[in-house]
C-alpha cells in the first residue's frame, strides 16, 4: 500500500472529526513543553474509539508508515515528536477519554487511555478513594501517557510507580490486532505478566487504549512540612528517621536544591516560606487516619531531626492552602527551568544511600564537560 493510499483510507475511516487538517490546529500536536524538539506529521489523527484506532494502525502497518501515539504531550523528553525519517502519523488518544467503570468495593477503576489524570483523581475522590499517581502535569497528562512512561510522581515512595498500580491493560498492537488484558484481578498468577512489557514502553510495542487501575482508601488527613537542610547527606538521615518514626505514613519526600527554590520563586510564583536560605530542602508529607496522631508524629520527627542536626529550620502547613503553596514551590520548578536557559532533563534512579555521593560525582563530571553549567 502506498503512503497516499493509506492516508486517504485513514481520512475516510475517521471522517472529518477524526483528522486535524488545518496547519494552525495542528501546531499544538507538533510541540512539546520544552519547545526543544519540534515535530512533523504526515497526518494528525483523533480516533473516536479503539476500533478506529486499530484501523489506523492496520493501514499504517500496511504502508510501513511510522506512528506516534499522543497522550497529553507533557512528556519532557521529546517522546511525542520526531525529527528524522518519514513524517509520522500522529494518533491522539484525546477522544478515548471515558471512565468505563469504578468498583468502589474492589477499589478498581477501568478507564480509557485518553482520560486526563486529574479527572481520574476526581472520580476516585468522589468515592472516598485515591489513585496515587500525582504529578505537576496532572491537569493535562493522560493515563495512557502515564502508563507508557511508567510515571513516578510525588507519592512514589509509598505507592510505587505506575507499573505497580495497573491491574489490566488493553493494547492495540502495531498491526492493528487487539491485545486484551483488561483484567481486574488482584491475584493473577497465570503465566507471564505481559502487560508489564507495555508499561514504560513509550508506545514502541503498541498503543494502550484502556487500563484497570488500583485504587486506595483516601487518607483522611495529610500533614505537609518544608524543611531546610545543611546538605544532601542530611536528607538520607532524615529519610531513615522519617520512615522509622512515621509508622508507614510517609507519603512524599522531595529533595530540592536552593537553586530550584530560587527559580520557582523567580519565574513560577513560588514563595519561600523560610526566613533564611539553606543549601537543600525537603518537602515532606505524611498521610493517614484523622485520629490526631499525624501532626504529633510530624512534630516529634522534626524535633528529633533538629536535635541530630539533620534539619536547620522548617515550617509545617497550617491549612490546605499553605500545603498547596509548599507543593507549588516544587511543581513550578519544572516549568520555571526554561526561563533560565537551556536545561538538561534527567530522571536517574540510584540506591537511596548513594544519592549524596552521586550528586558530588555527577556534578563534577557535568562541570568537567560544561564548566559554566549550574547544577
Ligand atoms: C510540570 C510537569 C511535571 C512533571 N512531573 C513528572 C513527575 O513527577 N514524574 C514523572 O514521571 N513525569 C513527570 N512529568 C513528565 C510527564 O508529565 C509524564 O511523563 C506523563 O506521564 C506523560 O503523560 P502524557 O499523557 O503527557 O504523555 P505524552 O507526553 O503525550 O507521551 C509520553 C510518551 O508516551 C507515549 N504514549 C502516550 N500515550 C500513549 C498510549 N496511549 N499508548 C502508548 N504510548 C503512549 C508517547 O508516544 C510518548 O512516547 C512532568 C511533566 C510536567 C510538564
Amino acid at each position: 500500500m502506498t503512503t497516499e493510499a493509506a492516508l486517504a483510507a485513514i481520512r475516510s475511516l475517521l471522517g472529518p472529526r477524526g483528522v486535524v487538517e488545518d496547519a494552525r490546529d495542528q501546531a499544538p500536536y507538533l510541540e512539546e513543553p520544552r519547545k526543544l524538539f519540534p515535530g512533523r506529521a504526515a497526518l494528525v489523527t483523533r480516533p473516536a474509539d479503539r476500533d478506529q484506532l486499530a484501523g489506523v494502525l492496520r493501514l499504517c502497518h500496511a504502508a510501513r508508515l511510522p506512528v506516534i501515539p499522543l497522550g497529553g504531550r507533557t512528556g519532557l523528553v521529546g517522546g511525542t515528536t520526531s525529527q528524522e525519517g518519514p513524517p509520522p502519523v500522529l494518533i491522539s488518544l484525546e477522544r478515548l477519554n471515558r471512565i468505563l467503570a469504578l468498583d468502589a468495593k474492589a477499589m478498581t477503576m477501568t478507564v480509557q487511555a485518553g482520560c486526563i489524570l486529574e479527572n481520574i483523581h476526581r472520580a476516585a475522590e468522589a468515592e472516598g478513594l485515591l489513585f496515587p499517581i500525582n504529578l505537576g502535569a496532572r491537569g493535562s497528562c493522560m493515563i495512557g501517557g502515564n502508563i507508557s512512561t511508567n510515571a513516578g510522581g510525588i507519592q512514589v515512595l509509598r505507592y510505587g510507580n505506575t507499573r505497580d498500580l495497573v491491574l489490566g491493560l488493553e493494547v492495540v498492537l502495531p498491526d492493528g490486532e487487539i491485545w486484551d488484558g483488561l483484567r481486574a484481578l488482584r491475584k493473577d498468577n497465570t503465566g507471564y505478566d505481559m502487560k508489564q512489557l507495555f508499561i514504560g514502553a513509550e508506545g514502541t510495542l503498541g498503543v494502550v487504549t484502556a487500563a484497570v487501575l488500583r485504587l486506595f482508601p483516601r487518607p483522611e488527613e495529610v500533614q505537609t512540612a518544608f524543611l531546610a537542610l545543611p546538605d544532601a547527606a542530611a536528607a538520607i538521615g532524615l529519610y531513615a528517621l522519617a520512615q522509622r518514626l512515621s509508622g508507614g505514613t510517609l507519603s512524599a519526600f522531595e529533595l530540592i536544591q536552593r537553586f530550584g527554590v530560587e527559580i520557582s520563586c523567580r519565574f513560577g510564583g513560588g514563595v519561600d516560606p523560610l526566613s533564611a536560605p539553606a543549601p537543600w530542602y525537603v518537602l515532606l508529607e505524611m498521610s493517614g487516619a484523622a485520629d490526631g496522631s499525624l501532626r504529633a508524629t510530624l512534630e516529634a520527627l522534626l524535633e528529633a531531626a533538629m536535635e541530630q542536626g539533620l534539619v536547620l529550620d522548617g515550617t509545617i502547613a497550617e491549612s490546605s492552602a499553605q500545603a498547596a503553596s509548599l507543593w507549588h514551590l516544587r511543581e513550578a520548578l519544572v516549568d520555571s527551568q526554561q526561563f533560565e536557559g537551556a536545561s538538561i532533563k534527567h530522571d536517574i534512579a540510584v540506591p537511596i544511600s548513594l544519592v549524596p555521593d552521586f550528586l558530588v560525582q555527577a556534578g563534577a563530571a557535568a562541570l568537567a564537560v560544561i564548566p559554566t553549567a549550574r547544577l
